[in-house]
């Protein structure tokens, strides 16, 4: 709107009311809330799921019981971790290092994913990156691996503090749609891959985000739980439990919630902690435990659509 139609709309006018274009409207460009539970069969069989997560607890937390769905559907898994967790565990950097290696290899494990990556960049420093590298080592592994969907940070979450997340994100999204490019990175196709977008992605977040797809992760409860126990070095679960327990016993105090046992600790400390979240998502739409996302799926293609209605024989 120009300064002069602006003005003669008068103070009466709502302020950012439009004469000409697209009117102002809510952003639902991806659709509308979908509740997605669990389905019978492999419908998703001979597709393939990339977890993307810039450290190995991102994928337990926010997106667990997801993957494992999308996986129990038939895609293959792949996992990819993005830096190397150097700020993030016990001991000095190497010895966190080493302790997160352990834990991403364990947690691949659990998931059962058929092969994970590591790229291997500094935590906390990616946005000194070059985007462009990173954009092309995602667009090499969608290509290779023809990934179908991915599971990641929401590019567009609010307030995230953490730029190993939004940079990762922000790569991811730009990779996905640049991997389809014919001109893009060309060599790939001397080396024989070809053009390969990746059409469907949920992207979860810490903070806010606009969210249109809830997942009912309740059948997959118990495996989120064996994934986060995993997270040993870092992050609110692993042995947390046990580690409470034995603080308590040290003051002669006892939770019952935490059993008798370590591992019963453990378990119980995620359940009841790590995913409270999940609870209350799930409390919202009458489900027990699930995950929220913001989720943008393959459109529809209205040439082809009209091809295959309306094409008749020559
Ligand atoms: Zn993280």
């Amino acid at each position: 709107m120009n300064r002069r139609s602006f003005l003669a709309l008068g103070a009466s006018a709502p302020a950012f009311a439009q004469t000409t274009g697209r009117p102002v409207e809510p952003f639902d460009d991806h659709g509308p809330l979908v509740i997605e539970r669990k389905r019978e069969g492999k419908p998703r069989a001979g597709q393939v799921v990339a977890a993307i997560q810039p450290h190995s607890d991102d994928i337990p937390i926010f997106a667990a019981g997801t993957f494992f769905k999308l996986m129990d559907e038939g895609a293959t898994g792949y996992l990819i971790r993005v830096t190397n967790d150097d700020m993030a565990g016990p001991g000095w950097y190497a010895e966190t290092v080493s302790a997160n290696e352990r834990d991403e290899k364990a947690v691949a494990q659990v998931f059962g994913v058929k092969k994970a990556f590591d790229l291997n960049y500094n935590n906390h420093t990616m946005d000194t990156i070059a985007r462009s590298e990173l954009k092309a080592r995602f667009i090499f592994l969608f290509r290779l691996l023809k990934v179908n969907t991915v599971v990641c940070y929401d590019p567009w979450g609010h307030y995230e503090e953490n730029p190993d997340h939004y940079i990762t994100a922000a790569c991811v999204e730009a990779a996905c749609w640049m991997a389809g490019g014919s001109k893009d990175y060309p060599e790939h196709f001397e080396a024989g891959l070809k053009p390969h977008g990746v059409r469907e992605k949920y992207y979860f977040a810490r903070f806010q985000q606009r969210v249109n797809r809830v997942v009912d992760t309740t059948p997959w409860l118990e495996k989120k739980i064996d994934v986060n126990v995993e997270n040993k070095a870092q992050g609110p679960a692993g042995e947390n439990g046990a580690q409470l327990k034995a603080r308590l016993e040290k003051e002669g105090k006892r939770l019952p919630l935490l059993g008798n046992d370590n591992n019963t600790a453990n378990r119980n400390y995620i359940r009841e902690f790590v995913l409270a979240q999940d609870r209350e998502t799930g409390k919202k739409y009458g489900l027990e435990y699930a995950e929220q996302f913001h989720y943008i799926g393959p459109e529809a293609n209205p040439v082809q659509e009209y091809i295959r209605k309306n094409a008749v024989s020559r």
